[in-house]
């Protein structure tokens, strides 16, 4: 039997409107974020640092089906939420922080 996959760390977050909001960073000249830490995917977003600050996120509804013993059951790839290294929850719906860098975190 396979295990669960592990709920992905987000290791950066900043508080927005009393929030915790995950910060999805991307390298300067670049419209693509670094890959989002609920569906690890990029996202594009019009480039430059004007352009950083809070969206509503992107993520598409990433579902896969799975059969148990006959049954087909819908199973969300894309998390609702998410686990920040100190513990605290941090939900997809509340969007997500873009910050432009020079490089990687
Ligand atoms: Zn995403």
């Amino acid at each position: 039997m396979r295990r669960a996959p592990k709920l992905p760390i987000c290791e950066h977050y900043e508080i927005y409107n009393g929030n915790p909001v995950a910060v999805l960073f991307r390298i300067e000249g670049a419209s693509k974020t670094l890959p989002c830490p609920f569906c690890a995917k990029s996202h594009k977003h019009a480039s430059g640092p004007a352009y950083d600050g809070h969206r509503n996120d992107h993520c598409g509804s990433n579902i896969t089906y799975k059969s148990v013993r006959g049954y087909l059951y819908e199973v969300k790839l894309t998390p609702d939420e998410i686990t920040a290294s100190d513990g605290t929850i941090i939900k997809r719906e509340h969007g997500y922080i873009i910050r432009t860098i020079n490089r990687k975190p």
